[in-house]
């Protein structure tokens, strides 16, 4: 059974679609996706050896040859020219999946919506959206197995600033929908950071010469969770 968290990203790849699902080691995503929408064509990425030989494998035992393509190779450089409409990052850093983006931009002409699943630093995925010309369309958080996750869609546009009102700042730290939502998952997801950012707060200031700029950055963000979740 697919987790909770890649069904998520699943419920964005709309039937007709070519994605890419880079970093997709056992290619659990393309298998679940192909193997119910025969209309749905799929290129799983991999760049480490292992776990492009579980994607190859998967596939192989799934019969998906005819539909999914599994490649080795870093990041958006396994595409042709023009080959992907939708692409699908999961499972990684909001940073690491910036640098996928940002150094796979040329891959990215026919890509109408990019799908992410940042662990962390999601507001870094958000950042790269509107400075890349994607919109902001839809945000998810789920709770599964003790940890929280976030899946953003992005989809190609001409007014990326859409979805971002007077609090801008605070709507790319939190995310515009979720914090419109506070879902129970939001609420114990900026628990478990201001809990973490109080203890880190508290480490600085016991050290001899904390740098004040990241003491100030991080008050900042914890008096902005404390009013978000209050
Ligand atoms: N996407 C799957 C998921 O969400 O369950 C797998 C996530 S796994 C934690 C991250 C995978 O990304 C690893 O298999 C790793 O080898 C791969 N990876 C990391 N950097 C990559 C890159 N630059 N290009 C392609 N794959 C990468």
């Amino acid at each position: 059974e697919l987790s909770r968290r890649l069904k998520a990203v699943a419920s964005f790849i709309y039937s007709g679609v070519t994605f890419a699902d880079i970093g997709s080691d056992h290619a659990y995503l393309p298998a679940y996706v192909c193997e119910r929408n025969p209309l749905v064509r799929a290129i799983a990425g991999e760049v480490n050896e292992g776990p492009f030989q579980s994607a190859k494998g998967h596939i192989d035992k799934q019969q998906l040859n005819e539909q999914v393509s599994v490649r080795k190779g870093n990041g958006l450089a396994v595409l042709e020219q023009d080959e992907a409409e939708l692409v699908t990052i999961a499972g990684m850093g909001g940073k690491l999946i910036r640098t996928i983006l940002e150094e796979g931009k040329e891959k990215l002409g026919k890509v109408e919506r990019i799908v992410a699943q940042p662990n962390v630093d999601a507001q870094v995925v958000r950042n790269w959206f509107l400075h890349n010309g994607y919109e902001l369309t839809e945000e998810t958080i789920l709770e599964e197995d003790g940890h929280i996750y976030e899946v953003l869609v992005g989809d190609r546009t001409s007014d990326p600033e859409k979805p971002y009102g007077e609090e801008r700042e605070k709507d790319l730290f939190f995310g515009p929908f979720l914090r419109q939502e506070k879902t129970a998952p939001f609420i114990l997801k900026w628990q478990g950071e201001a809990n973490k950012l109080q203890f880190v707060l508290s480490q600085m200031e016991r050290a001899k010469n904390p740098d004040e700029d990241k003491v100030r950055e991080f008050e900042t963000q914890l008096s902005w969770i404390k009013e978000e979740i209050a």
